[in-house]
């Protein structure tokens, strides 16, 4: 029997025990009230879908094979009108201030009726935290702000995050692989800003968004140590928009081509680059772009995950909703005995997809993630109540201090320890892995169940099947993510096992 002063002699002895049990560390931390909070958002959410999303999910999907040029401009005005672009982003920076760990839970309702239009909302939330993770206050500042006065004027102001090169996808999402990519989107230093010469392929909803979060490369030879990261903004001189992809699903958010010809992005719109480094304690630009990388894929990354759940569970609502309306032998489908295990397998990934992402966010929202922001007590609750003109009064003016982006950029990026960052990245990996393939498991288990029925677009269901392959492939494809799983939370209990080696030192092997 375990007797009450043996607890800490036996936690002491677990130092691994916060990667199994994320949500026993975190739990004591959060506010109470964002319980309250996060079931009224998931009851908005469902509101939107009833309202807007399920009515419009395959005339949106349609629509782009009759009309390749469609980009959802109708869509995205909706959504900005019923406040989902400042749902999540802080009172602090003119948004609503809404739980961020709520973030997931909404994600996954939307995704279950339609995840193209799940992502022509939340991918903006990936700009959002490319930006927020430069802790260049008074620019993220100025772009939410943006946002904001777009939500009030019906004007929407969405964001992007512009990484991925015709040469180079899964290379430009780890600093390790960079180098072997074929990057070439170059920046040039030069008075006063910088001059960007490029093109960035697959950019969710680029043609519909106003600010975009670019990666780009001082050195093109050795982009690992020479990485900028600058605030684009559309209608910027040199900056125009190629094709948009004609890809198999989530069709009715856009993937888009952004080129850069001789484009100046002045130094105010810098998020990161060698003068943001040299003030850091972090050995080198290669570590620091690593640990911000990280810090925006530990929640984007659970995110995809939770759009790979909400698929899930919308492939599993249409097979349920088969099996008890359709007769097969004389008798209702639901009643056969294969096609309980079926559903009774495809809840449980449902259930299991929505774990995992839960315990990503709780990873999260311990000490060091982006979740942590803002969302402890007591933080929570003062800028809960504290009226926003409070805010805009007292807090804005102190923004353009050095000082406080020193401060955010301490607590928050650096203030992460390798550790703590390992934790969090290894679980979104898990999330984002694991949500994504119980996405395409249950589809494929769906249409299995329909037969022929399943195969027709009015249904529906084929639909999400072709909606849930590329939840595999962006965010890092679940092999990388596989592969950064083992990086994180394997590979440092043995001491023999590299990941991510140069192809000759594999070689050498
Ligand atoms: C719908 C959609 C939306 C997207 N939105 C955005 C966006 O908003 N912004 C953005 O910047 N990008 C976006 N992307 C791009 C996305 O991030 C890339 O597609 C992804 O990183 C994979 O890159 P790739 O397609 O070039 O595949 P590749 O990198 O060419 O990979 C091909 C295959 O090789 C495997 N592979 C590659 N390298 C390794 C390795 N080292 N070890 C093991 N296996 C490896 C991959 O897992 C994959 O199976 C989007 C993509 C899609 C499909």
């Amino acid at each position: 029997m375990i007797k009450p002063k043996e607890i800490k002699s036996l936690l002491e002895r677990e130092p691994r025990f916060e990667d199994s049990y994320c949500s026993i560390q975190a739990i004591p931390k959060m506010p109470t009230i964002q319980l309250k909070e996060i079931r009224a958002l998931v009851s908005y959410a469902r509101r939107f879908n009833d309202e807007v999303v399920r009515p419009l999910a395959l005339k949106a999907d349609l629509r782009t094979y009759q009309d390749p040029e469609y980009l959802p401009w109708d869509l995205v005005q909706k959504v900005n009108d019923w406040g989902f672009y400042t749902m999540f982003i802080p009172k602090f920076f003119g948004g609503q201030g809404w739980a961020l760990p709520g973030l997931n839970y909404v994600v996954e309702e939307l995704a279950s009726a339609c995840v193209g239009i799940a992502n022509v909302v939340f991918v903006h939330y990936l700009g959002f935290g490319t930006i927020l993770a430069s802790w260049n206050i008074p620019l993220v500042n100025k772009i939410c702000r943006e946002v904001a006065e777009g939500e009030r004027t019906g004007n929407p102001c969405l964001i992007t995050l512009a990484i991925t090169e015709p040469g180079a996808g899964t290379d430009v999402e780890e600093v390790e692989l960079v180098d072997r990519g074929k990057v070439t989107c170059f920046a040039e230093k030069v008075k006063g800003g910088y001059i960007v010469n490029g093109s960035k392929i697959f950019i969710s909803m680029g043609h519909v968004s106003r600010w975009h979060g670019l990666v780009a490369y001082t050195d093109l030879k050795k982009p690992s140590e020479n990485t900028v990261m600058l605030a684009a903004r559309t209608g910027m001189k040199g900056l125009t928009f190629g094709k948009h992809e004609d890809k198999m699903g989530q069709r009715a958010c856009p993937a888009s081509e952004l080129i850069f010809e001789d484009c100046f992005i002045p130094d105010e719109n810098v998020l990161l680059d060698s003068r943001t480094m040299r003030k850091s304690r972090l050995r080198d630009t290669g570590e620091l772009v690593n640990q911000i990388i990280h810090y925006v894929v530990e929640a984007s990354r659970p995110a995809v995950g939770a759009f790979g759940t909400g698929v899930a569970r919308g492939a599993y609502e249409h097979a349920l909703k088969f099996a008890s309306e359709t007769a097969v032998d004389g008798k209702l489908l639901i009643n056969h005995e294969w096609a309980q295990i079926m559903l009774a397998e495809m809840y449980k990934n449902v259930i299991a997809g929505r774990l995992a992402y839960c315990e990503a966010n709780f990873s999260n929202s311990l000490k060091g993630g982006i979740f942590n922001f803002l969302q402890v007590k007591p933080l929570y609750y003062y800028l809960k109540y504290i009226p926003q003109f409070v805010i805009d009064m007292f807090f804005v003016p102190f923004y353009k201090l050095k000082l406080v982006d020193w401060f955010f950029h301490q607590v928050y990026v650096e203030g992460q320890s390798l550790e703590a960052q390992k934790r969090c990245s290894g679980w979104s990996s898990i999330a984002k892995f694991f949500g994504t393939d119980m996405g395409m498991k249950n589809s494929q288990m769906a249409l299995e169940m329909m037969g022929q029925a399943g195969l027709r677009h009015d249904h529906g269901a084929e639909k999400i099947l072709r909606d849930s392959k590329l939840l595999q492939i962006y965010e890092g494809t679940n092999q990388l993510n596989r592969l950064n799983l083992f990086n994180c939370l394997i590979a440092r209990s043995v001491p023999q096992a590299h990941v991510f080696e140069e192809e000759q030192e594999v070689k050498k092997c």
